[in-house]
């Protein structure tokens, strides 16, 4: 079902029907009590649609698959020009909020907790928008983690965007593009031996031992290796930091994931094989890659601790490149989050970044559509609503960068249990990534 709402945002937009609202500012007088309408629209014809989204009384309007929700005033309601099928009328009670957007990722949501209360006008898997009383919305709002995410629901921004219709500048590709040799037995047996470590809980001790284990993988390659250091309260954490040579005075661009793990068992049991030892591994492999290559040195490859404990390496990191003057040399960021569970075909990821760097990752979807073989070609939903993992210290810091994660994360149910093994990873889809990811360096940092 949430597969199939996603497939329809995206048949609006083909046929044209985008998400951009209604600009209607000049026809919206503040002090005026809302009511928020939502329409059942599968049926509806185009062109009934289109003259009652234009309709005077309709304040705003935003469509998500088969929904319309409409702002009106609450005693100045459009009439409805076609049959509905099913009507739902959403009075903004005096003391509702405006429409709040949350995202989650993992099935548990504090949301769950306030079913009662709260109104929900659409829900996606792993979005839900919703009115609900401000004492409600405050309370949610502590509640924000990496795992939970509330905002106003901005309706000029879509959801999501299938990357087929997002209108990105064309990226000049190399006549020859670069061969990515990918070993998919390799990027197996990272994910196995991290998983070894029964627990890469940042507070735990196998989370340092996995630290040594990568920095080692990293030597073996040719890199230099730098452990970079920070606190976290009273405790000592370290991020691992590899590079052909840190002496190359340089631009270079960053590919990073989170090594560390968690699980309602964190200090003993915590495999993490998707949550974050895919990541960590395509990093890895990305590395072996690029190392190799005669652009060797305008790639950093960086596994981070305490992304589970509140992005706490990454924020510490980028921290340091700042202190250290080399944040102007970072010419952008991949992170790796969770790139190995896809169990319905085709392989599905999701790039979240800001849409000021639109052209920057466009240079990654044109390297997924260089894909010949059609069973390895993935499909890519954008979001511009980034939230949750280590690409936020960089975004922040305006470093192109972009998370880049499965689609289905929503579907794994051992997000975060100590079910999260192997067995469950699809390898052709951590291949891909890694593919994808270091033949657009390659491409860029060919043009440098
Ligand atoms: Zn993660």
């Amino acid at each position: 079902m949430k597969k199939v709402m996603g497939t329809l945002l995206a048949c609006f937009m083909a046929a044209g029907l985008t998400l951009s609202p209604v600009s209607a500012s000049e026809k919206k007088p503040e002090d005026v009590k809302k009511a928020y309408l939502v329409y059942d629209i599968k049926t509806i014809e185009p062109s009934a649609l289109k003259r009652f989204k234009n309709d005077a009384k309709v304040l705003s309007w935003c469509q998500i698959d088969n929904k319309l929700i409409i702002t009106c005033a609450e005693n100045d309601r459009p009439k409805i020009p076609f049959a509905v099928k099913s009507v739902r009328s959403l009075d903004a009670v005096e003391k509702m909020s405006e429409p709040f957007l949350a995202m989650r990722r993992g099935k548990a949501s504090p949301l769950d907790e306030y079913k009662s209360d709260i109104k929900v006008l659409y829900e996606n898997g792993a979005y839900t928008i919703f009115q609900a009383p401000m004492f409600v919305i405050n309370d949610l709002s502590r509640q924000e983690s990496n795992h939970f995410k509330l905002e106003k629901f901005d309706q000029s921004l879509p959801l999501r965007i299938d990357s087929k219709f997002l209108e990105i500048p064309a990226v000049k590709r190399s006549k020859v593009p670069f061969k990515a040799e990918v070993d998919s037995e390799r990027i197996a047996r990272y994910i196995k031996t991290l998983e070894g470590f029964k627990t890469r809980y940042s507070y735990a001790e196998g989370y340092l031992k996995s630290a040594e284990w990568a920095a080692a993988e990293f030597k073996k390659m040719g890199l230099e290796v730098k452990m970079h250091e920070y606190t976290d309260g009273s405790r000592k954490q370290v991020n691992v930091v590899a590079q052909k040579s840190f002496e190359t005075p340089g631009n270079f661009y960053i590919v990073c994931a989170h090594l560390d793990s968690t699980s309602p068992k964190a200090q003993t049991d915590a495999p993490g094989a998707d949550d974050n030892a895919s990541g960590s591994a395509g990093v890895l492999e990305a590395a072996n890659i690029l190392s190799k290559t005669q652009k060797a040195g305008n790639f950093r490859f960086v596994l981070f601790a305490g992304e589970e404990v509140g992005l706490k390496g990454s924020t510490a990191y980028v921290k340091e490149l700042k202190a250290s003057g080399e944040l102007s040399k970072v010419l952008g960021t991949v992170n790796f989050d969770m790139i190995g569970f896809d169990k319905t075909p085709p392989l599905s990821s999701l790039f979240e970044t800001y849409e000021n760097y639109k052209d920057f990752i466009a240079n990654f979807i044109s390297a997924a559509q260089e894909q010949t073989d059609e069973t390895k070609r993935l499909k890519i939903t954008v979001s511009y609503r980034p939230w949750g993992s280590d690409h936020i210290p960089f975004l922040k810091a305006q470093i192109p960068c972009f998370l880049f994660i499965e689609d289905e994360f929503e579907a794994n149910s051992n997000y975060h249990q100590t079910t999260d093994k192997f067995e469950f990873i699809n390898l052709g889809l951590c291949a891909e990534f890694v593919r994808v990811t270091t033949s657009a360096l390659m491409n860029m940092a060919s043009q440098n």
